[in-house]
């Protein structure tokens, strides 16, 4: 990888130019250890020690470029990801795209939400209802699936507002916290779709290179995700407690027990755990024996 590649050696990655996945997008490339300068106001930068070019778009362009092969790999929401598929194939268009990872950020959820004073009880209030939303393909999907009658009303932005302007009477949008909803006087009364950022790739043929170069950027991926959620832990365990504290650790495989120097009724215990270790799990610990409990971040993991 040290040679100078030519750019049909380089991959070639759509990022979100500004918004919510665009930091996200960029830490997962520098923790996998794919050096970008942070983008200015230029559309395409070359990775100067891994052969990859960042494209930063707009969120919805990224599913069609991957798809019609203008860009190798791309990083966007299923939300946008999955609307683009569904519109592209009621267009009759292939749609070409390999989901590569799920990545640990970007989640969020499309919710049908209603006006709060409009009486619910359930789906089948949304019959006949103007519902507006960006997403008229999941959510006719959606609708369609549950034999409801709506009529989608699409608009790309400011969904939020359509009641109070009496463009719809309920609308279909992404909700995180719930406050954009509380604020505009809204109550999400269905979740239709859950979010998260994902890797793509279309579905051509790569040259030898550049399926080189993805395969080591899939493992660093995994290998930086992993490493997210698992923790290192040490403490002290009294001999005869411990099968009772390995049991206690999350997601761990064959800690290594050591003899701890001027104490034999006491060992020590180092044990990746592959999930979150919380507080109440520490607490378990010493109520079982266990002193001394460190737990250290992990920052690279490859198995
Ligand atoms: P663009 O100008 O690129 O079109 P946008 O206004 O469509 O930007 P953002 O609000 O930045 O988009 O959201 C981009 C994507 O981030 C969404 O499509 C979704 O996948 C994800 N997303 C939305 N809300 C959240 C949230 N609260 N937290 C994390 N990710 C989110
Ligand atoms: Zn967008």
């Amino acid at each position: 990888m040290s040679t100078p590649s030519t750019p049909k050696d380089r991959l070639r990655l759509a990022i979100q130019k500004s918004g919510r996945l665009s930091t996200d997008s960029l830490d997962l490339l520098k923790n996998c250890g794919i050096k970008v300068k942070a983008p200015k106001e230029k559309l395409l930068l070359h990775s100067e020690n891994f052969p990859i070019d960042i494209l930063f778009v707009r969120d919805d362009d990224i599913p069609r470029l991957v798809m019609d092969g203008v860009c190798d790999l791309g990083i966007v929401g299923t939300n946008v990801l999955e609307e683009t598929a569904l519109e592209r194939r009621n267009n009759g268009a292939v749609n070409g795209y390999v989901m590569e990872r799920p990545l640990d950020f970007g989640g969020c959820r499309l919710a049908l939400a209603i006006p709060e004073e409009r009486p619910f009880k359930n789906l089948r209030d949304l019959e006949g209802l103007r519902i507006a939303t960006s997403y008229p393909h999941l959510t006719g999907r959606y609708l369609a699936e549950q034999k409801i009658t709506a009529e989608v009303v699409t608009l790309s932005g400011s969904v939020e507002i359509a009641p109070r302007l009496g463009l719809a009477d309920a609308i279909c949008d992404l909700v995180s916290s719930g406050s954009t909803l509380e604020a505009n006087k809204l109550r999400a009364v269905e979740t239709i779709f859950k979010s998260t950022a994902v890797l793509i790739r279309n579905t051509r043929d790569f040259t030898a290179e550049k399926t080189h170069a993805l395969e080591i950027m899939l493992r660093r991926i995994d290998g930086v995700q992993r490493a997210a959620e698992a923790k290192y832990i040490m403490l002290h365990a009294p001999k005869a407690s411990l099968d009772l504290i390995k049991k206690l650790l999350p997601g761990s495989e064959n800690p290594t027990v050591l003899p701890l120097a001027g104490d034999d009724t006491k060992v020590a215990l180092h044990a990746v755990c592959s999930e979150a270790v919380f507080w109440e799990t520490m607490e378990s610990l010493k109520k079982a024996g266990a002193s001394s409990i460190l737990v250290l971040p992990i920052e690279k993991m490859m198995l």
